[in-house]
């Protein structure tokens, strides 16, 4: 008899964060495949008793690639087993999630997903930045900072991007944000646009970065900013000085 996979989102690092779903998950799974992007305290609260394997896809240092884990997966279904896999904040955004849940499902194994708090939002929020407000935003978009590097053209639309009078979440954009930094300016987008880049947020070392379209590049450098971290586009920003906690 095939076991059961749960795709278990963590939230973004605090654990109190986390839905009592997930813990209840995480405290009885047989094994737990991780990565890195849930962060120490959440990872230090898997049980001894689970068979736990760091696949350590994190930040492009892939250890198992994406294959290797639908592969695994499977297996230890296969075996019988309640396997539970974690993620950084909501598994189905940019999580690659949804490749994991096609594979399950294709081998017929029950797969069943639990949202998480997602890092696109709950991050800004604990740096003081509501993602829509009334006065300054009533559309968010959510991005990908870092396309799969096998693609060979971008999916993303700067002209539109540039365009957009919401406000932009950007994720895994650290490595990127030179790049698209430039083809929001370059089609158009307000130099002055304010921007937030908000490193390991809801965790007890959270840092952020203010700035503008024209300044942030040379902040995040002088600063070393580093992956996790959300980068937040548009005038919500502004709030942060009053919201910030
Ligand atoms: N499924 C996740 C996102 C996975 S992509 C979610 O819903 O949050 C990985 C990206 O998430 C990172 O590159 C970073 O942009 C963002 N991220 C996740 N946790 C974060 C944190 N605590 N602080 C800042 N960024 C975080």
């Amino acid at each position: 008899m095939n076991g059961k996979v749960y795709l278990v989102g963590s939230g973004p690092g605090d654990p109190e964060l986390l839905t009592i779903k997930a813990k209840r998950l995480i405290e009885s799974a047989e094994v737990i495949l991780y990565d890195q992007l849930p962060g120490k305290a959440i990872l230090d609260m898997l049980p001894e008793s689970a068979e736990k394997i760091d696949v350590g896809k994190y930040a492009g240092n892939h250890k198992l690639s994406q294959w290797q884990i639908n592969e695994l997966l499977v297996k230890r279904a296969k075996e019988g087993k309640i396997v539970l896999r974690l993620k950084g904040g909501d598994p189905y955004l940019f999580g690659r999630g949804g490749e994991e849940a096609q594979t399950l499902a294709a081998e017929g194994i029950k797969v069943e997903v639990v949202p998480g708090i997602t890092s696109a939002i709950a991050v800004p929020a604990y740096a003081g930045i509501p993602i829509t407000h009334r006065d300054y935003a009533s559309m968010v978009t959510f991005i990908t900072g870092h396309e799969d590097p096998d693609k060979e053209e971008t999916a993303l639309n700067w002209e539109l991007l540039a365009k957009f009078e919401g406000t932009l979440v950007i994720l895994m954009g650290v490595s990127m944000l030179e790049r698209n930094v430039k083809e929001l300016m370059k089609h158009g987008k307000s130099v002055d646009t304010p921007v937030a880049v908000i490193e390991r947020g809801t965790r007890p070392d959270q840092r952020v970065t203010i700035g503008t379209l024209a300044d942030i590049v040379g902040l995040c450098k002088q600063r070393k900013v580093k992956a996790p971290a959300v980068t937040v586009i548009g005038d919500v920003v502004k709030l942060h000085h009053e919201l910030a906690p």
